[in-house]
């Protein structure tokens, strides 16, 4: 449907992030729902910004089950926030350093305090708020601290955008687009309990929660119709 996903477990997942931070040549992981993958069809730069990121993981349980309608099924669904974690667990257990980048002033403070109580050893290099009009200074900041892992939380589509745009220029090892991720390390927003994403549900707990998210949802119906269609389409011409 336009974007190409890697197909991995949470633990090739993982290994792939630890390589790429090792390489350090400012790589970039994105995260796209069925909202970032339909938004990539009116969006030309939004589109290339994704197939030019090193690792496309699926974040939406509409992406694995467009992929299996598809017949090009997906291992499974991988939240971008809990990748984001294990990686902070392994950069606190290897000594990897942390910038955070996003969310409202002052959350990102908030949200290193936090990691810093979950690990205690977590070298967190430096914080920035998401609402900076020239991105050279924050270039800047983020080059001196030279972190291993950047989190890029800036909601979509402007954090494939940045990521896409500032790679070349960034001194980094690898770089996340994770959207809300700093407002729930905070505690600013709460994910949905466990029992909802058991179910698959937490898109829906996010809206119950957030009802302006239901516009944004509203087009997910025509996103499986979509693929229901192209698989029509490729029964009929004898490829699926
Ligand atoms: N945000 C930001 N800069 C902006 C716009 C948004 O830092 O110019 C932050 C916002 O404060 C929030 C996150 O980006 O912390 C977007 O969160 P959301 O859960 O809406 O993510 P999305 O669903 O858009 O990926």
């Amino acid at each position: 449907m336009g974007v190409g996903f890697d197909d991995l477990t949470r633990d090739e997942a993982i290994t792939l992030c630890k390589n790429l931070i090792e390489e350090h040549r400012g790589a970039y992981m994105v995260t796209p729902n069925p909202e970032i993958v339909m938004a990539a069809w009116d969006n030309p730069e939004l589109h290339r910004a994704i197939c030019d990121a090193d690792l496309v993981i699926p974040d939406g349980i509409g992406v694995v089950k467009a992929a299996k309608i598809l017949g090009t099924p997906l291992k499974e669904r991988l939240p971008g926030i809990e990748i984001g974690e294990a990686i902070l667990e392994y950069a606190s257990n290897v000594g990897k350093s942390v910038f955070l980048l996003g969310a409202k002033p002052g959350v990102a403070e908030l949200a290193a305090q936090k990691m810093q109580e979950m690990y205690p050893k977590l070298n967190i290099c430096g914080v920035n708020d998401g609402y900076f009009k020239d991105d050279a200074p924050v270039i800047e900041k983020i080059n001196a601290a030279k972190p291993d892992f950047l989190m890029v939380c800036l909601g979509f589509p402007k954090q494939e955008l940045w990521m896409a745009e500032n790679a070349p220029k960034l001194d980094v090892g690898l770089m996340a687009g994770l959207g809300g991720s700093l407002d729930v390390f905070a505690g600013t927003v709460l994910r949905a309990p466990e029992k909802w994403q058991r179910m698959n549900a937490e898109w829906l707990y996010r809206c119950i929660k957030e009802p302006w998210r239901f516009k944004r949802i509203a087009r997910l119906p025509l996103f499986i119709l979509k693929a229901i269609c192209k698989r029509i389409r490729k029964f009929f011409n004898g490829k699926g």
